[in-house]
C-alpha cells in the first residue's frame, strides 16, 4: 500500500500493490457472486470495504473506487512532482510535464551503434508518434 495521486479521484489515495490488489479483486468478485440485488452496495461489498479500511485506514464507501486504486495502473512516480505517471507507458508526466527517465531500450542509440535493420526503423517510427 502506498499513498499516491489518483488521476480519476483528483486526490491522494491509498493505492494497492499487486499482492493487496489480488485479495481486493477476490473480495470484489465474492460481492458479486454471493451478494443479493436487494443489498446496498455497502453491505454487499462489506468484506472488500473492511479489507481496504484495515489495510489503509481509509474509509472508502465505493467498491469501484478501490478497484482502480491499484499502483500498477498508474505506473511509477514522477521524479519531479512525485505524482504517478498516469499510465505505466507514459513518456512524460501529465501533471508537470517532466520527461520520464526511460528505462526502456533506446532504439535510436541502437541504430547508431549497429547497422540498422529494417524492423528497427519501424520501431523508431512508431515510438516517435
Ligand atoms: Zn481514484
Ligand atoms: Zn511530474
Amino acid at each position: 500500500m502506498k499513498n499516491l495521486w489518483c488521476w480519476r479521484c483528483k486526490m491522494e489515495v491509498p493505492m494497492l500493490n499487486e499482492e493487496e490488489y489480488k485479495v481486493a479483486s477476490k473480495l470484489y468478485r465474492d460481492g458479486f457472486e454471493k451478494g443479493k440485488c436487494s443489498m446496498t452496495r455497502k453491505t454487499r461489498f462489506k468484506d472488500l470495504l473492511d479489507y481496504y479500511k484495515n489495510l489503509t485506514g481509509f474509509e472508502e464507501t465505493n467498491p469501484n473506487a478501490i478497484m482502480h486504486h491499484r499502483i500498477e495502473l498508474y505506473g511509477s512516480e514522477c521524479e519531479s512532482c512525485s505524482k504517478p505517471y498516469r499510465t505505466p507507458k507514459a513518456s512524460f508526466c501529465a501533471a508537470c510535464g517532466n520527461k520520464r527517465e526511460s528505462k526502456l531500450i533506446n532504439y535510436a542509440e541502437v541504430l547508431h551503434e549497429e547497422s540498422p535493420k529494417w524492423w528497427q526503423r519501424l520501431l523508431v517510427l512508431n515510438r516517435a508518434e
